[in-house]
């Protein structure tokens, strides 16, 4: 890859929790535009969702054969766990969430399931290109198994670019969620589109037409950086995005605290008045 390739700012395209389930009226308005703009996005697919949140929408019929479809367009199929059910608190590797599907599981349990969501994906003619956690969280074990049931990519982490692990995985980050101004990197963009209103549509549709000519593909990104190894800087840089994650979490509840205690203090200083 030239120096000027590394030095500029490159964008993915991600969708998770694609299943049988999901939102299809909003997904084909979003397909639309995908292929009018000739964008191959990431499609995280849960390969046997047991979410009762992924329940709300009736069951589109022959959800695999769309599936294939997407791929044969080039789109990225990634493995989006297994169920999508939450057993553990564990935040994993990554630190985002505190619920995960497989961190904190024994090798024996994360292995059963893995093993079980790839042969689904297999049955189907799907080979996964990619792995993404359901709420980013997964651990050592879990990079482990995959990598010896063949999968090669991570679609996660919080580096500002690609690098190869020492378990010999390649990660490629995530870390935001929606298009905007960034510095130079590969940052790949996750949208959840279950509950998308019009206006997010809108959004959805402009952004792209701004930022189309920075969009790359997972595949492309994969070749570009084979062999990179993870920094200093993007421990450092890591270490700063997450704070920034969890300190804009907890922002409405620090807010949230804050009304109440003045709240409060009003209220006492009211009665206190003669
Ligand atoms: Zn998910």
């Amino acid at each position: 890859m030239s120096a000027s390739h590394q030095s500029s700012t490159k964008y993915l395209i991600r969708f998770d929790d694609i299943c049988s389930t999901m939102n299809w009226a909003v997904w084909q308005q979003i397909e639309e535009t995908l292929d009018e703009a000739a964008l191959k996005p990431i499609l995280a697919v849960i390969p046997d969702s047991q979410d009762p949140c992924m329940r709300r929408w009736p069951a589109v019929k022959g959800f695999w054969d769309i599936a294939r479809a997407w791929h044969a367009k080039g789109w990225t199929i990634a493995l989006h766990g297994y169920q999508h059910r939450y057993v553990t608190r564990k935040a994993g590797i990554l630190r985002i969430n505190r619920r995960s599907e497989f961190a904190g599981l024994p090798i024996d349990e994360q292995t059963r399931k893995l093993t079980a969501a790839c042969a689904l994906f297999r049955s189907q003619g799907l080979e996964p290109d990619a792995w993404v956690a359901p709420a980013h969280s997964f651990d050592r074990v879990t990079v482990r198994i995959l990598k010896d049931l063949g999968i090669r990519a991570i679609s996660d982490g919080l580096s500002r670019l690609p690098y190869r692990c020492e378990d010999g995985m390649l990660w490629v980050p995530q870390q935001i969620w929606r298009l905007r101004r960034m510095p130079a990197g590969v940052w790949t963009v996750c949208y959840h589109h279950n509950e998308w209103s019009n206006a997010d549509l809108e959004e959805f549709r402009r952004d792209i037409g701004i930022y189309r000519e920075q969009i790359t593909r997972f595949d492309e990104v994969c070749l570009a950086y084979p062999n990179r190894k993870k920094t200093a800087f993007d421990r450092l840089f890591a270490a700063a995005l997450l704070l920034r994650i969890h300190m804009l979490s907890h922002t409405p509840n620090i807010c949230q605290t804050w009304r109440r205690w003045l709240t409060s203090r009003q209220r006492t200083l009211r009665q206190s008045l003669p």
